[in-house]
């Protein structure tokens, strides 16, 4: 049996991880296929001062923004 991600075989006794989509992948290579096969949402941002979770402009927004020649941020 091979590893989805990477090819190579994996091995009786090491950790396998078996995705819920059927794949089989290396412990190391479970973040690169739920990364690349399912593509999960997620949003970009910091954490403020007092722990709140603050996201970010998303890329695809500021770009939309400077084609347009309006300063990012502003809709
Ligand atoms: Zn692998
Ligand atoms: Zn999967």
């Amino acid at each position: 049996m091979n590893c989805r991600v990477c090819g190579n075989s994996l091995f009786t006794g090491r950790t396998v991880f078996h995705c819920a989509c059927g794949a089989f992948t290396h412990a190391g290579c479970w973040e690169r296929h739920v990364v690349e096969a399912h593509k999960p949402p997620f949003v970009l941002g910091t954490i403020s001062l007092n722990g709140d979770f603050v996201p970010r402009k998303s890329r695809a927004g500021i770009k939309e923004s400077l084609a347009r020649g309006e300063p990012a941020g502003v809709k």
